[in-house]
């Protein structure tokens, strides 16, 4: 998508993160950062509203959550998570994502992390087809004009969802890209939008990262 800012950010961001987790003595001699294996700590959970989409399949057998995708629910006047969380409950839609997060930074989940929800359509990462059988969507709700602006509570309820996600299940920050990245699409699928600030949202997640309580680590 021309014109997005996309920082060279795990780099810069592992960078840090090892810099500070080491200096806590809480790294484990492993490269990689803000993993659970790497810090040894699972962040709270941010608290959701269950609204359970029909659309999902089970993960394959064995199948890793190692990657996250990031899109924008492209409708224009609508604030409402919900509000999307009840079209992804149809299933005429066919979709769903993992999890909605309204302009208000509600969180709605309506897939389990364990299943596989019908988020990515046809896709590629890093030489993988069929991304959702190892990502977890996540929705943001906007318009995708480009104008519309991501929220402050979006950003905030965003990051604390993914720096859990990331501890959780132990997924490279260089693994959290747009459904823009992954789709065969990319003319179609343009999400998130081109005002999405990924310098924003990668600062929220490591600041939600270095802020884990002491007695979670
Ligand atoms: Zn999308």
């Amino acid at each position: 998508m021309t014109g997005r800012r996309r920082p060279v950010l795990p780099l810069a961001v592992a960078a840090v993160l090892i810099g500070s987790l080491a200096l806590g003595g809480w790294l484990l001699g492993r490269a990689r950062p803000a993993g659970a294996q790497a810090v040894g700590y699972v962040l709270p959970k941010p608290p959701v509203i269950w609204m359970p989409s029909p659309n999902f399949v089970q993960r394959p057998p064995g199948e890793r959550i190692d990657t996250i995708i990031i899109h924008d629910t492209e409708s224009p006047g609508v604030k409402m998570a919900q509000t999307i969380a009840r079209y992804f409950d149809d299933p005429a839609s066919g979709v769903a994502a993992h999890y909605v997060i309204g302009k208000d930074g509600e969180i709605v989940q309506c897939v389990h992390d364990a299943a596989e929800a019908n988020q990515a359509g046809i896709s590629m990462f890093r030489g993988r087809d069929h991304v959702n059988a190892f990502s977890i969507g996540i929705e943001l709700v906007n318009s995708q004009s480009g104008h519309d602006p991501f929220t402050a509570a979006q950003y905030r309820s965003l990051g604390r969802l993914v720096a859990y996600l990331v501890t959780r299940y132990d997924i490279p920050l260089d693994r959290i890209v747009g459904h823009h990245d992954v789709s065969m699409h990319p003319q179609i699928k343009r999400d998130p939008a081109s005002n999405f600030s990924w310098q924003r949202f990668f600062d929220q997640v490591e600041a939600d990262l270095a802020s884990a309580p002491l007695a979670s680590r």
